[in-house]
């Protein structure tokens, strides 16, 4: 999705090879597993500090959480729409555009609390599903599912500004 865009995304499984990104997207997957790689492969100190863009989709929001790495000020609730058979799909409304958003929803987390600098860029059902704290993007859903780059669009939007800021 992030090629599509133009992006040159490289994969990161040790601290140092963080260094020198303009931007970190923290995938979906099995927070569980993925917070205890983090901690195997030392990654929680340079996560932390790294000081750029961040976009974490579903098990990558609830890692960014405030109870798991700290970086966006939410608390998530891992599993909140019920197990497996509880996935589903729909149609978001997303901030600042007319064509609705297609949310694919896996074992997704919810927000349970949201601190008050976080912007709501979709909800579903009165809940907030993207939210954006600064130079974070979080989603419960999975964004790379669709043929929809929006999202994707908006992080690398934000990680132009945070760009154009340093140059
Ligand atoms: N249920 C997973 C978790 O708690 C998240 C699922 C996902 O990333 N699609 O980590």
């Amino acid at each position: 999705m992030l090629r599509r865009l133009g992006a040159d995304p490289v994969e990161v499984r040790k601290p140092e090879q963080l260094d020198g990104l303009d931007g970190l997207v923290i995938p979906g997957g099995e927070s569980t597993a993925i917070m205890r790689l983090v901690r195997l492969y030392g990654l929680e100190d340079g996560i932390r500090e790294f000081a750029r863009p961040l976009f974490g989709t579903c098990a990558g929001m609830i890692l960014l959480d405030r109870n798991h790495l700290g970086v966006v000020d939410l608390e998530v609730a891992r599993n909140a729409y019920g197990r497996q058979v509880a996935s589903f799909e729909a149609d978001l409304e997303l901030a600042g555009d007319d064509e609705p958003l297609r949310g694919v929803f896996i074992r997704a987390p919810r927000v349970s609390e949201a601190g008050p600098e976080v912007e709501v860029l979709a909800e579903l059902g009165g809940e907030p599903v993207l939210l954006r704290d600064g130079r974070v993007l979080v989603a419960s859903f999975h964004p790379e599912l669709t043929d929809d780059t929006r999202v994707h669009g908006r992080f690398l939007d934000i990680v132009r500004e945070d760009a154009n800021v340093r140059a």
